[in-house]
C-alpha cells in the first residue's frame, strides 16, 4: 500500500501524547479520543450513520471515517427518492391494499429466487436467505413505527413497483410497497446524523473525512484498526467527485472496525467483471447512477483482510436511465420511474413482451435489452402519459417532496412535474412529435442510425391501440393498466387513464430513449445476523463488522438475484442497526 507500518502501541502512544491530525505529514495519527475509541465506521452513508448511532445510544464512542468532505456526508441515501418497503403499514390500509407478512415473503422468496445453499452453512445464500427472514419480519413489524419514532412520515399514495413476472409465487410486489418519505431521500438521514451530530457534541463520536481506508489492521487473528491515507482538503459540493491526492496517511485503532462503505455502482470496470452471463453481454455504454465515491475499493480490501465475498455476480441496473442534461458525478444518468402505460421497444424497434413492461420486471427486461445486441431501448408514450406516469428518481428531482412542499406537489395534478419538463426542453433522449412519421425520424436522429421503421412501428402500436375499443383484451400489457386504475394510488397519481397512443387529443407523441443506469450492489461481505463478517469456514473474524450495500444490505445478499424496490435504505437501516447493536454489546 505504501504505507508505513505502525504498531498499534506506537500509534496508541502517540496519539496519547496528543499527536493531532495532520493534512500533510507522514506518518500523521488521530487524536487523542479518536485513539481511544471502542470503534472505528468506515463510511458516513446511511448504514453508517444508523450504526454509529447505535453505539453511541450503547454509550460507546466511535471514530466515523469518510473519504469525501462533509458535504457528502449521507453517501447516496441523500440523493435517493426516500422510497421505503413496509407491509401492512398505515399507508396501505388507507389506500385499501391488503398486505400481511405471509405475502410479503411470498413474494421476496418469489423474488431472490435464492439457489445457492440456503441450507449449507457454507451456501453463498445461507445468511442472506436468513437475513431475508429477519428483514422481512422487521418490514412487517417495528420498522415504520420505529422510524416514525424518529420523526419520519410518508406521502400517502403508496408506489407500486415492480409488478413481477405474472404469477403469484413468482417475481415481484402483489401489492403497492413503495413507501416514499415526505422529504425524500434527505428525510432519511436527517434523524441519523443528527444522532451523530448530538454523539460529536457529547464528546462520543469523532468525524473525520477525507481519510480513506486502505487496509484493514489485523493482530494474532484479529481486527485491531485501519489504516489509509489522509486525502488533501476538497471543497466540492456534495456529490461531486472529489479529489484523490494524498496529503499523508493515518493508522487508528480500535477493538470493533464496522465497515459501511457501498457498493461499486460507479466502478462499470468492476460491474463489468463481475457481470452475469444470464443478463447477456455486459453493456458497452452505461450511465451512473450513484456518486464516484461508490468504488467498491472496500471489497477489495476487506477480502484482503480475510472476509469472504459472496454473490458478486447479482446486482441491480435500471432500463430507464436518462442522461441528465445538469450533471452532478460523473456520467450521471437518472432513472424514470415509470408508469404501466408507455410501449417499450428495442433499439431496432421490436415491442417487448412480457414481463418487460414499464415497472414491472427491471432485470428480465435488463436481459432482453442486452439480447436485443444494444444497449440502449425505447419508450413510445403520448404527453397524456408523461404528465401523469413519468416520475424521475432522486430527491433532487421532486423538489415539491424533498422540500415538503405541498403547494408545489399539488401543481403535479395539472401540470407535468417541472424537472420531467426540464428533461424533456434539455435533455438528449428525449423527441416529441405531432405525427408518428417525425416521432420516427426523431428517435433515429437521436440513435445516430436508421433502426427504426416507420410502418413496422406504426403497425405494433396500431395493434396495441386496437386492443383499447373493449374493457378486456388478450394484450398483456394493456390488462396491466386496466389493473393499475383499480387500485386508487395508481388511478389518482400513477396511472393515466387508459387511451391509444395515437389518439392526437393525448398528444403530442413522446419518445424516449432509455440507457442503462448502474446503481445498486446485490451481493457484497457475507455476515451473520450479527452483522460480523465471515471469512472463507464461515467463521466470524473477531472484531470485524459490515452493514449496508458493501455487505449486500446483510448476509452477502439478502435480495437474492432480485429486489421488490424501496428495500435498500431499508436494508441499510436494519443492517447498520444489527451491526451497531451487536457490536456494542460485543465491547
Ligand atoms: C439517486 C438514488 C436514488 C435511490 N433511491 C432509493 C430509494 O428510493 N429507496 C431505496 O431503498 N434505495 C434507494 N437508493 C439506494 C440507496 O440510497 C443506497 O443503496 C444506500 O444509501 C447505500 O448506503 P450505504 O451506507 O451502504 O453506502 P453509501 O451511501 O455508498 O455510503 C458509503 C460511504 O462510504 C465512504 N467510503 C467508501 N470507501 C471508503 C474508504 N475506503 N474509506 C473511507 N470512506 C469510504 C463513501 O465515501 C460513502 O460516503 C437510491 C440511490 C440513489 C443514488
Amino acid at each position: 500500500m505504501g504505507t508505513p507500518r505502525i504498531s498499534r502501541r506506537a500509534a496508541l502512544a502517540a496519539a496519547a501524547a496528543g499527536a493531532a491530525v495532520s493534512q500533510v505529514a507522514t506518518p500523521v495519527f488521530g487524536a487523542a479520543a479518536a485513539a481511544g475509541a471502542d470503534a472505528i465506521v468506515v463510511g458516513g452513508g446511511l448504514a453508517g450513520l444508523v450504526a454509529t448511532s447505535e453505539l453511541v445510544a450503547a454509550g460507546k464512542t466511535v471514530v466515523l471515517l469518510d473519504q469525501e468532505p462533509e458535504s457528502g456526508l449521507g453517501g447516496q441515501a441523500f440523493w435517493s427518492f426516500g422510497g421505503l418497503f413496509f407491509v401492512d403499514s398505515a399507508e396501505q390500509r388507507l389506500m385499501g391494499v391488503k398486505d400481511s407478512r405471509d405475502l410479503a415473503w411470498q413474494d421476496w422468496l418469489g423474488t431472490a429466487g435464492f439457489d445457492r445453499g440456503i441450507d449449507t452453512p457454507g451456501g453463498q445464500d445461507y445468511w442472506a436467505y436468513r437475513w431475508a427472514q429477519a428483514y422481512v419480519d422487521f418490514a412487517s413489524g417495528e420498522k415504520r413505527s420505529w422510524l416514525a419514532g424518529l420523526g419520519m412520515q410518508w406521502f400517502p399514495f403508496v408506489g407500486w413497483a415492480e409488478r413481477g413476472g405474472g404469477l403469484g409465487d413468482g417475481h415481484g410486489n402483489s401489492v403497492p410497497r413503495f413507501h416514499v418519505t415526505w422529504g425524500t431521500g434527505p428525510a432519511v438521514v436527517e434523524p441519523f446524523e443528527k444522532k451523530v451530530r448530538e454523539g460529536v457534541a457529547a464528546g462520543k463520536v469523532v468525524l473525520k473525512f477525507r481519510h480513506r481506508v486502505d487496509e484493514i489492521v489485523k493482530t494474532g487473528g484479529a481486527v485491531t484498526g485501519v489504516r489509509g491515507a489522509v486525502l488533501e482538503p476538497s471543497t466540492v459540493a456534495r456529490g461531486k467527485p472529489s479529489s484523490r491526492t494524498v496529503a499523508g496517511n493515518f493508522e487508528l485503532s480500535a477493538p470493533v472496525v464496522i465497515v459501511t462503505s457501498g457498493g461499486i455502482g460507479a466502478n462499470h470496470d468492476l460491474i463489468r467483471q463481475n457481470w452475469p452471463a444470464r443478463l447477456g453481454p455486459a453493456p458497452r455504454t452505461m450511465i451512473t447512477g450513484v456518486p464516484a465515491h461508490v468504488d467498491g475499493r472496500m471489497l477489495g480490501i476487506t477480502q484482503t483482510a480475510g472476509a469472504r465475498l459472496v454473490n458478486p455476480d447479482r446486482m441491480w441496473h435500471y432500463t430507464e436511465g436518462l442522461r441528465n442534461y445538469e450533471p452532478i458525478w460523473p456520467g450521471h444518468g437518472i432513472r424514470i420511474l415509470p408508469g404501466p402505460s408507455s410501449m417499450w421497444f428495442d433499439a431496432t424497434g421490436k415491442r417487448f413482451r412480457a414481463p418487460d413492461w414499464p415497472g414491472y420486471d427491471t432485470l428480465h427486461t435488463l436481459g432482453s435489452i442486452t439480447a436485443s445486441g444494444y444497449d440502449y431501448s425505447w419508450f413510445v408514450s403520448t404527453q397524456k402519459i408523461v404528465d401523469k406516469e413519468f416520475a424521475l428518481s432522486g430527491s433532487e428531482q421532486n423538489p415539491d417532496l424533498t422540500e415538503k412542499n405541498v403547494w408545489k406537489l399539488l401543481t403535479r395534478i395539472w401540470q407535468t412535474p417541472e424537472p420531467v419538463q426540464r428533461f424533456q426542453r434539455y435533455g438528449a433522449d428525449f423527441v416529441q412529435a405531432t405525427t408518428l412519421p417525425e416521432l420516427v425520424s426523431g428517435m433515429n436522429r437521436i440513435a445516430g442510425n436508421n433502426l427504426i421503421n416507420l410502418a413496422d412501428l406504426k403497425r405494433q402500436i396500431d395493434a396495441r391501440d386496437r386492443e383499447m375499443d373493449n374493457s378486456y383484451s388478450k394484450d398483456a400489457q394493456v390488462m396491466g393498466i386496466r389493473n393499475a386504475l383499480s387500485y386508487p394510488g395508481d388511478s389518482l397519481s400513477r396511472t393515466a387513464a387508459a387511451h391509444k397512443i395515437l389518439d392526437p387529443s393525448a398528444g403530442p407523441l413522446v419518445a424516449v430513449r432509455l440507457n442503462i443506469l448502474t446503481r445498486k450492489t446485490l451481493g457484497g461481505l457475507q455476515t451473520d445476523l450479527q452483522g460480523r463478517v465471515l471469512n472463507a469456514a464461515g467463521a466470524a473474524i473477531p472484531g470485524l463488522y459490515a452493514a449496508g450495500e458493501v455487505s449486500g444490505f446483510g448476509g452477502g445478499g439478502v435480495h437474492g438475484y432480485r429486489s421488490l424496490e424501496g428495500t435498500f435504505l431499508g436494508g441499510c437501516i436494519f443492517s447498520g442497526r444489527q451491526a451497531g447493536r451487536a457490536a456494542a454489546a460485543a465491547l
